[in-house]
């Protein structure tokens, strides 16, 4: 079965704690590498976890808050120290390229490699990535300045079919392909056979849904409907549920309750308010709400299997 593993780099909200750095993910699917945001501290952690720099070939970055991207000229300039030359993609929004340009240009750096951007639209379920084995869409958040999540997806996998069952039926080349895509069979005389009937290891795709940072939202639900893995930030206890109205962040209780409405799989909070020393008590608060919860903590892979 093809990798679907969720790395956290960083949980922590608008400031770095000396236990917690500032957001960042990376997200291994069938081995493609994708960094979801670079907080500060992003490359140091990548070195601590021992994941390899070069394999990053797409990097997802929300919004311009520092606590999301302020990681990200560090990391480019290593990958440049370190000899890539293969090109590398950046979904961002459109201000970052000028953010980085002016960066480089004053230092004299000249990458080796190219940087190729792909400034976000602000479009829910807009597909901004593609290739045979996965599918990235944005989602609209609602924050202070424009702020976009992203849903995971793979792509379908094809169901297995016996040689039996092919000389049985008969089957051509493309009524195999259909069949192992999920299409019914049907005989020449109109009696259709019930596509389970025919296939094995039928698996339903994974997503896993990123939404950070983010007030409480319901219209985010109908996007983030049914998926396996959410990360929803909760920035605040329920208790602070005022300043997480102004500062355009959501608490555990909020997290919880988007996780319900939308009947995820598994829920995991984080970008934690630095005044929370120890999360559990967002857990449990969550937890009150949607029990299929976890923390999201630095170091730890979440590996997202079929249901
Ligand atoms: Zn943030
Ligand atoms: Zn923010």
């Amino acid at each position: 079965m093809q990798n679907f593993e969720l790395t956290i780099l960083g949980c922590s909200s608008a400031t770095p704690t000396s236990k917690r750095n500032p957001t960042a993910q990376l997200l291994n699917i069938a081995e493609r590498f994708f960094l979801i945001d670079c907080g500060e501290a992003t490359q140091i952690q990548l070195r601590k976890f021992k994941l390899k720099f070069q394999r990053i070939n797409h990097i997802f970055i929300s919004h311009l808050h520092g606590d999301h991207y302020l990681g990200l000229v560090g990391f480019l300039s290593s990958l440049h120290l370190l000899g890539r030359t293969t090109d590398l993609h950046i979904f961002c929004p459109a201000e970052l390229q000028e953010i980085i340009e002016i960066q480089f240009k004053h230092s004299q750096s000249y990458l080796k490699y190219k940087l190729i951007y792909h400034p976000h639209q602000y479009i829910n379920n807009h597909l901004i990535f593609e290739d045979d084995k996965v599918e990235v869409r944005t989602i609209v958040l609602n924050h202070r300045i424009p702020c976009c999540g992203f849903i995971f997806k793979e792509k379908q996998i094809l169901a297995s079919i016996l040689k039996s069952t092919i000389l049985k039926y008969g089957l051509s080349v493309e009524q195999i392909i259909e069949l192992k895509k999920g299409a019914e069979l049907v005989s020449e005389n109109g009696n259709v056979i019930p596509n389970e009937q025919l296939v094995f290891n039928k698996l339903k795709p994974r997503s896993y849904a990123y939404c950070s940072d983010t007030r409480y939202d319901e219209g985010l639900v109908e996007y983030i409907k049914d998926v396996d893995l959410l990360y929803h930030e909760a920035t605040f206890l329920d208790n602070m549920n005022q300043r997480a109205k102004e500062t355009f962040h959501s608490t555990a209780l909020e997290a919880g309750t988007i996780a319900k409405k939308a009947s995820v799989n598994k829920l995991m909070i984080g970008h934690y308010s630095a005044r929370y020393k120890d999360p559990e008590p967002l857990l449990i608060e969550a937890k009150s709400i949607f029990e299929n919860t976890v923390l999201a903590i630095e170091g730890e892979i979440t590996s997202v299997e079929h249901i």
